[in-house]
């Protein structure tokens, strides 16, 4: 049998990296679930040649991802503070105020929505998480529980939503908050990390076509392929991230569906990202020619794109000898210190982690434990390999001789935070790109 793309239905041959079979990378395990076996599902990625698209086939429905998910971004101050400058420059570069509406898809617990209404600017949240939504109704965020779909759009917009189920017929909920703020389109639409983990992508951005005014903007942020490749970011790869991007690719799905491309930035998160800035292809001609003007950071990127060989599929068979020398150097790494004596511990209990110790197959023999800062994972454990996590004082307990930071992304920060760890002669680590004993 053979995959298809989830945008041109091309039938997908080329593999980009095949990482194994892995549980859900946000699926962490409750002590009693140790008796249980685990869902593995293959981890295997593709380049469709027709439309540049790397993706997993979706593998695990949709529903099993998102209708109970862990992830509540407000714990992380970077991230917090990350989502507090973007809603301060789009104010004032898109002159939102108390008459403007901004929608934000996959808006969490509205961690983000929260500086735009801070500044008296009317929000609205689309989130399908049912948890998750909860919480952010119960901080004032007004949240519609539904995934982003072409219908849910434009019901939204329509203000024809029904309050008591959703599309699919799924019980789905919003507050009375979020009653008045239906019925109008949005002047901006935030879908910050939502892109690349969306199954039915095409539906996806007919939703969010139908959400946004005829002068409106859409900002995606997404993971950038062209540093997953770069950098050997292949533990970003997992399950309930379905597509990674280069902006030849996010180009051509977004065209297809009336939007285009007229700004992009490149923002460091999660290990460099693209802050994609659309407009409708029907936007009024004087705010093309002037709000929303084609600027040339788009034609400059896409440039370096196809000097990086993002254009030709010869490129992509580079990535997947790299991956494999990072688990190589790792597996090394970790059983040289246990040949000698020397204890390795975790730092972080990311999704990205989950992927390089399944990968490796690293467990609790070559990593005894790791540590992280959110209550809701401590006591629990790594799907997949097992390994405890325990809260952070265990580092200071147990006197590690090193600390295998998983969030890579985060290594200055926690290496700052827990530099008590050197005081006892404790050291860094980190696997990605490559094996590295921090200073
Ligand atoms: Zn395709």
């Amino acid at each position: 049998m053979s995959y298809v793309c989830r945008f041109c239905a091309a039938p997908l041959e080329q593999v980009v990296v095949d990482l194994g079979a892995a549980p859900l990378a946000n699926s962490y395990l409750e002590p009693e679930a140790l008796l249980e076996p685990e869902a593995h599902h293959p981890l295997c990625t593709f380049l469709c040649t027709g439309c540049l698209l790397v993706q997993l086939p979706a593998m695990a429905s949709a529903e099993a991802i998102f209708s109970d998910y862990a992830y509540f971004s407000s714990y992380s101050s970077s991230w917090l503070e990350h989502a507090r400058r973007y809603t301060e420059a789009q104010r004032r570069r898109f002159g939102l105020d108390e008459g403007s509406l901004v929608v934000e898809v996959a808006s969490n617990d509205g961690y983000l929505l929260q500086y735009f209404r801070d500044a008296g600017v009317p929000v609205l949240g689309i989130e399908p998480a049912s948890n998750v939504a909860r919480v952010a109704e119960q901080a004032g965020i007004p949240t519609i529980n539904r995934f982003l779909g072409a219908e849910v759009g434009a019901a939204v917009v329509a203000g024809e939503l029904d309050p008591s189920c959703d599309s699919r017929g799924d019980a789905g909920h919003f507050d009375s908050s979020a009653a008045p703020l239906l019925g109008r389109a949005a002047d901006l639409v935030v879908a910050n990390n939502v892109f690349a983990h969306v199954p039915d992508l095409r539906d996806f951005t007919a939703g969010l076509r139908a959400l946004l005014a005829p002068g409106g903007v859409l900002t995606i942020e997404a993971p950038h392929l062209m540093r997953l490749l770069d950098e050997v970011q292949f533990d970003t790869i997992y399950h309930e991230h379905f597509s990674y991007y280069s902006l030849l690719a996010a180009q051509r799905v977004l065209a297809a569906h009336g939007l285009v491309v007229f700004d992009v930035e490149e923002v460091p998160t999660h290990g460099g990202s693209l802050r994609i800035f659309c407009r409708r292809d029907d936007a009024p001609e004087a705010e093309t020619a002037e709000r929303l003007a084609t600027r040339p950071a788009v034609d400059e990127l896409l440039r370096r794109e196809r000097r990086y060989g993002l254009d030709d599929p010869a490129t992509y068979r580079h990535f997947a000898p790299r991956v494999a020398a990072v688990k190589r150097q790792l597996l090394s790494f970790l059983i040289e210190q246990a040949d000698a004596g020397r204890t390795v511990v975790g730092y972080g209990a990311p999704a990205k982690g989950n992927t390089l110790l399944n990968y490796c197959g690293v467990r609790p023999d070559l990593l005894p434990f790791t540590v992280d800062l959110s209550p809701h994972k401590q006591g629990r454990f790594l799907p997949g390999s097992r390994i405890p996590i325990r809260a952070p004082e265990a580092i200071a307990e147990t006197r590690p001789d090193f600390v295998l930071i998983l969030p890579w992304n985060l290594r200055a920060e926690i290496a700052e935070q827990m530099s008590a760890v050197r005081s006892w002669g404790g050291r860094f680590v980190v696997a990605v790109p490559r094996l590295t004993v921090l200073d």
